[in-house]
């Protein structure tokens, strides 16, 4: 998509801080962190959000749970840590090209805000 911040991310147009890549996902740090660790894991294909019936592909999922745990061991969450992804303006979703957040090296509250 052409004037996706995350295609662009994607497709190198645009820099960050990449920390893990595979056949179908990459993984970069957040712009504005919420955690001492705080990465985006990014399907590859351009998918708006968990509402388009393509978030429910299990090649994808199953390459994003990959992604989360190679990510857990590389960046010594072990302790614990958060998966979260935003849909929609009630979720508070900002770019709407699916992703993961993983969070860690805090401890989070529950309920979330
Ligand atoms: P959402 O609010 O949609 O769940 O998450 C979008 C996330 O993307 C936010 O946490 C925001 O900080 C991050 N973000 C937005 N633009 C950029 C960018 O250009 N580079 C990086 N690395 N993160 C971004
Ligand atoms: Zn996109």
């Amino acid at each position: 998509m052409d004037n996706c911040i995350f295609c662009k991310i994607i497709q190198g147009t645009i820099p960050s801080d990449r920390v893990y890549q595979s056949e179908d996902v990459v993984a970069f740090r957040d712009l504005n962190p919420q955690a001492p660790v705080h990465v985006l894991v990014v399907p590859k294909n351009h998918v708006p959000s968990l509402d388009d019936p393509r978030a429910a592909d299990g090649k994808m999922l199953a390459a994003v749970m990959s992604g989360v745990q190679k990510l857990v061991k590389q960046l010594n969450l072990e302790k614990g840590y958060r998966v979260v992804a935003n849909c929609g303006s009630d979720g508070g979703q900002t770019v709407e090209h699916i992703h993961f957040h993983l969070l860690g090296r805090r401890l989070m509250q529950w309920p979330p805000g």
